[in-house]
């Protein structure tokens, strides 16, 4: 019987490209070998080798709740019990659109899809669709999913035509993909049709983004006609009860929405004003659909999440978070090693850096001076699963008690000693 992380690593590498089904988790970045979870519960996730890690990935913003919520785990099992797809429309996926509606002011209709990635495809279609206009604006380092316009890779410096950012990307599909850096607001032009930004950057590290600077975005894309998206698929249900607009103040034209709310089954959105969103089939010409698209199940899941998301959850949410920064920041710095523990409510990130990080390429070269891996591993081996890749941020659950956070501090002390070392 297979029982070791390695013996389960080396079998996974046979049927399975690398051993995993998302490259983060094959540990490339860190090195060594991943765990294999067996089961999780709250703030817990358990090995193969029967080793308990105080989990901060969990599932990389999904299980907001942690792990096995209660409420969440009933709401799935009597909804598989009432068939777990059908192809036809259902109450729930009412409920969860006008859910997402009454948190975001400026969301008026929503369309269910099944992951971050496909609710950022669409919306870049939708986008182009209703302005009749070709071309995208990201930033580098934001990270907006897989699809193929969206991978788009930029140079450093000034604004750049986009190129490809994977092999299997023709240039063709990024020619009209724009990558610029995060660090200044785009001049756009009128074959615009969308300017993409993740509010508060969470996939290069954590960056929240200078004073008024998604106010001056808004009224860039003004001045051209061109949509604002805001790619929510991290801060949505996380940085506030009604995300990035709530907390900044500024309205974007179409959201994505993911990880929260499946409440950690398979589950995206993209959503916008009444208008906007008529340019979708069946109403519109803009195309998109979806065999398991509002399923049954992952709204069930999605509804109780988002149930237990009150003023209070979001107070306690910050409140860990809050503890867990200044913890990180002494501990790390404790030990002789130049940290940044950027906090923006309820998310912390964590650079070995001597400055704070603004830009991708700032992240890049914190990434790369190899701290991380050590950080990572020492925290590993002493119980604490980090994400395991210098890029992601540090997710606190509302499972994570003042004792799980405190003996993470503790922990970390130690790491960093380790990573002091290895300087
Ligand atoms: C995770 C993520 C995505 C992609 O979501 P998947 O469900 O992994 O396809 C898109 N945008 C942002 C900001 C994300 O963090």
């Amino acid at each position: 019987m297979t029982t070791t992380n390695e013996a389960w690593f080396e079998r996974a590498r046979r049927s399975i490209p690398g051993g995993v089904n998302s490259p983060v988790r094959s540990f490339r970045s860190v090195g060594g070998t991943p765990y294999f979870v067996e089961r999780a519960n709250g703030a817990y996730v358990w090995d193969v080798e029967g080793r308990r890690y105080v989990d901060y990935v969990q599932s990389y913003g999904a299980s907001i709740h942690g792990h096995a919520h209660p409420p969440v785990i009933e709401a799935i099992r009597s909804a598989a019990l009432e068939g777990t797809t059908y192809g036809a429309p259902t109450p729930r996926e009412v409920l969860l659109a006008e859910e997402i509606a009454s948190r975001v002011p400026g969301v008026e209709q929503v369309r269910l899809v099944s992951s971050g990635t496909e609710a950022a495809m669409s919306a870049i279609r939708l986008a182009r669709g209703a302005t009749g206009r070709r071309k995208v604006v990201k930033f580098a380092g934001h990270y907006h999913g897989h699809s193929d316009t969206l991978l788009a890779a930029g140079g450093s410096g000034v604004a750049n035509q986009g190129l490809s950012g994977s092999a299997g990307v023709p240039d063709g599909a990024v020619a009209d993909t724009v990558v610029v850096p995060f660090d200044a607001v785009p001049r756009l032009d009128d074959d615009v049709a969308v300017l993409a930004v993740e509010p508060v950057a969470a996939n290069m590290g954590l960056v929240e983004p200078p004073p008024g600077f998604l106010a001056a975005l808004r009224a860039e894309c003004d001045r051209v006609g061109a949509l604002l998206l805001f790619d929510e698929v991290i801060t949505g249900f996380r940085l506030a009860r009604g995300g990035a607009e709530e907390w900044s103040g500024v309205r974007p034209d179409v959201w994505c929405f993911g990880k929260v709310i499946g409440g950690g089954l398979p589950m995206g959105a993209f959503a916008g004003s009444t208008e906007v969103m008529a340019n979708l089939a069946p109403l519109g010409p803009v195309y998109q659909a979806g065999t398991l698209s509002g399923n049954p199940v992952a709204t069930a899941a999605g509804l109780a999440a988002l149930a237990q998301l009150d003023a209070a959850a979001y107070d306690e949410l910050v409140r860990i978070a809050t503890r867990l920064q200044a913890g990180l920041t002494a501990a790390i710095t404790g030990a002789g090693v130049a940290a940044q523990v950027p906090r923006t409510g309820p998310l912390v990130g964590l650079f070995f850096a001597d400055e704070p990080i603004r830009t991708f390429d700032d992240a890049r070269a914190a990434a790369d001076n190899g701290r991380y891996a050590v950080f990572f591993h020492g925290m590993l081996r002493r119980g604490f699963a980090f994400a395991p890749g210098p890029y992601e941020v540090v997710f606190p659950s509302l499972a994570h008690t003042d004792t799980d956070i405190d003996a993470t501090i503790e922990a970390a002390a130690e790491a960093a000693a380790e990573v002091a070392a290895a300087i």
